[in-house]
């Protein structure tokens, strides 16, 4: 017990002060893939893709869907010159379109069609319950959420606290590529959930259904915000969850 007491002495406090001090990932972490903006491409670079998310339009020009990226890094390996790893954290996106990249993209025009919980409520206080609903997930997003609650990440400092019961919730976290027995119970979670309400993709599975060919949860349920990745970083989840509460804005990273 006592070296427990000292233990926490010498250490201080481990918690992150993210957002409000940014927290850069380390180098060489896989946060995301950059599209360089060079020359046009005549390889046929869109086949290494296993998910099918490049596409190269008839000019050469690259577009990368980030929503469907699962990270494996194939691009980077056949066309260095144009495809790059990014360690970053913040991945997170209020609209599918802003997760295209590349000069075949044009990420900009997208708007968000729903507001955030924050625009939804008029005011937005330090209690917002989330609720995760499974649906086909390799489990990998989910190590990454149970992660937010831990000392390190602490999320419930700013005002997220988990929740069983969808009619306590306000956000609804949803992970995997939305097989068919879970269609149902995601959309009548959905339905029970009281306004305002927003829901949350989290990983490349939810977003953009990955190796699943079918597509994410957007084409059953209207998505807020979009976390890419396989899995994405608990951090990213955070980012994800401010964008949705209306605490970080699109264009406001770590503020
Ligand atoms: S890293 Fe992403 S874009 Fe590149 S080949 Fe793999 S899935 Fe496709």
């Amino acid at each position: 017990m006592l070296e427990w007491i000292y233990r926490g002495l010498r250490k201080r406090r481990i918690t992150t002060r993210y957002p409000r001090v940014p927290e850069p990932a380390p180098e060489g972490f896989h946060g995301r893939i950059d599209v360089a903006s060079g020359e046009p491409v005549s390889l046929p670079v869109a086949g290494v893709c296993p998910t099918g998310a490049i596409t190269v339009d008839g000019a050469g020009r690259v577009s990368l869907d980030r929503g469907r990226c699962i990270l494996c890094g194939e691009c980077v390996r056949a066309l260095p010159s144009v495809f790059a790893f990014a360690s970053v954290y913040e991945t997170a996106a209020r609209s599918q379109h802003a997760l295209l990249a590349g000069p075949g993209a044009d990420p900009a025009s997208a708007e968000p069609g729903r507001g955030t919980l924050a625009d939804q409520a008029g005011m937005l206080r330090r209690s917002v319950h989330v609720r995760h609903i499974d649906c086909g997930s390799d489990g990998a997003e989910e190590w990454e959420i149970i992660a937010l609650w831990n000392p390190y990440y602490d999320i419930q400092r700013l005002g997220f606290f988990l929740t069983n019961s969808p009619r306590h919730a306000d956000v609804l976290l949803v992970t995997g590529p939305i097989t068919g027995p879970m269609r149902a119970p995601l959309e009548r979670t959905w339905e029970v959930m009281p306004q305002p309400k927003a829901l949350v993709a989290v990983g490349t599975d939810a977003c953009g259904g990955g190796l699943h060919a079918w597509g994410g949860v957007d084409r059953i349920l209207p998505v807020d915000v979009y976390v890419p990745g396989s899995p994405p970083a608990p951090i990213a989840i955070m980012h994800g969850l401010l964008l949705a509460a209306g605490i970080l804005t699109a264009g406001q990273v770590s503020a």
